[in-house]
């Protein structure tokens, strides 16, 4: 599908499809990086500022993250990455098949983790809200993750 049109409260918008990919790794500390740098190369032709790219970079990296250390919890496991451009939207939706998350909403709070022995903060989501436009979370116990996060070039 190359065309959608999308209801935003009273607002109704076209918008195409420009370019799209998907990657599929092992869920290993390494490839956390090389996913961040390939949606960074992914966005490119529109032309991002610094700023943009560095956000983008941020919350990839962070959901990529969570799935290694939280839905794997470092064991072995695929993380599935679709990125797609939507006009100057960019789409990124970071996928696992581990454990999942049994409440979303107090997974999203600010400060909440399950894994404070690690010392992780849980500011993941957080920053993955704070430096993208959308985050959309859908998770299934024992079944998976999926994280979708949407930012418009300006
Ligand atoms: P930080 O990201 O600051 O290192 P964190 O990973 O714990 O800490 P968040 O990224 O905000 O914080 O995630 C909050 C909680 O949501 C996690 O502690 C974990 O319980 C759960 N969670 C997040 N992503 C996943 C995932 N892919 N699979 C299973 N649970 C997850
Ligand atoms: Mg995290």
């Amino acid at each position: 599908m190359d065309q959608e049109i999308r209801r935003e409260n009273d607002t109704v918008r076209e918008r195409q499809l420009v370019n799209e990919m998907q990657i599929v790794f092992d869920s290993r500390s390494e490839n956390e990086g090389f996913a961040r740098t390939a949606v960074a190369s992914f966005v490119m032709p529109l032309d991002p500022t610094i700023d943009e790219l560095a956000d983008i970079k941020t919350a990839v990296s962070e959901a990529v993250t969570n799935c290694i250390i939280h839905g794997y919890e470092m064991g072995p496991g695929k993380i599935f990455l679709d990125a797609a451009i939507w006009d100057r939207t960019l789409v990124v939706s970071i996928t696992d098949e581990g454990r999942g998350i049994a409440d979303i909403e107090k997974a999203m709070e600010p400060m909440f983790t399950t894994k404070r022995e690690l010392e992780r903060s849980g500011m993941g989501f957080s920053f993955m809200e704070a430096f993208m436009d959308a985050l959309e979370v859908e998770s299934s116990p024992g079944r998976g993750t999926r994280v979708v996060m949407e930012k418009e070039i300006r």
